[in-house]
């Protein structure tokens, strides 16, 4: 578990959702594919050369910017606006077809929302993190959803994360960030002198939301 911490006691945590919150590479995937597959229909071009030209172009922009860009920013430099964006995560993306209730994590989840200010941040729709939230049981605990609407900007850009940080009225000196992509979901916040914690699995989910509950 890659992490760098600043010495607590820590004010605010600030999570992504998909592969962070739960883990399920095959619905991580789908989310990319159904989207990319949409890309296609709206390019009337045939889906394995949209997979072809989204992967060029995200190389392309990792070399340029040395960190690899989000696909909702890779869609920007394609022509697909933000907004865009929004409308097909919404129409596409259904948390409740392939998550469920996480009872492993609810009481660990519980406790640290009872010591630190908890919000989400994701690529998706405030909406559709919002019923990610619904689908893994956690919705109750974590107040604020900063969606891809909430600033029509994606992770890595900062507005976001200035979004979260004003909604839990944290400093991000005394802020954590958790998340499963160093450079889309931890970099910005420990380049400002946050912390970062990256996740690789459920089991490092578990460890880190410990180490929060004692730090
Ligand atoms: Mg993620």
């Amino acid at each position: 578990m890659k992490r760098q911490l600043n010495p607590g006691p820590y004010r605010a945590v600030l999570f992504d959702i998909d592969n962070t919150l739960y883990r399920d590479d095959r619905y991580a995937q789908w989310q990319i594919d159904v989207l990319i597959r949409r890309f296609a229909d709206h390019r009337g071009m045939a889906e394995p050369e949209a997979l072809r030209l989204v992967a060029e172009t995200r190389s392309r922009l990792t070399a340029n910017a040395g960190r690899r860009p989000s696909l909702g920013n890779t869609m920007v430099a394609l022509g697909v606006p933000i907004s865009t964006s929004v409308d097909w995560r919404r129409e596409l993306i259904t948390p409740h077809r392939f998550l469920q209730r996480d009872e492993t994590l609810r009481a660990p989840m519980e406790r640290l929302a009872a010591h630190v200010r908890l919000a989400v941040l994701t690529n998706n729709p405030e909406d559709v993190g919002r019923a990610s939230l619904d689908a893994l049981g956690f919705s109750d605990l974590i107040p604020t959803v900063v969606g891809l609407d909430t600033t029509w900007a994606s992770k890595p850009d900062w507005a976001p994360f200035q979004a979260a940080l004003d909604a839990v009225g944290a400093p991000v000196e005394a802020t954590v960030m958790v998340g499963d992509r160093w450079d889309v979901d931890l970099a910005p916040i420990v380049e400002r002198g946050g912390s970062g914690i990256l996740v690789e699995s459920h089991e490092d989910l578990r460890e880190a939301i410990t180490m929060l509950l004692e730090a």
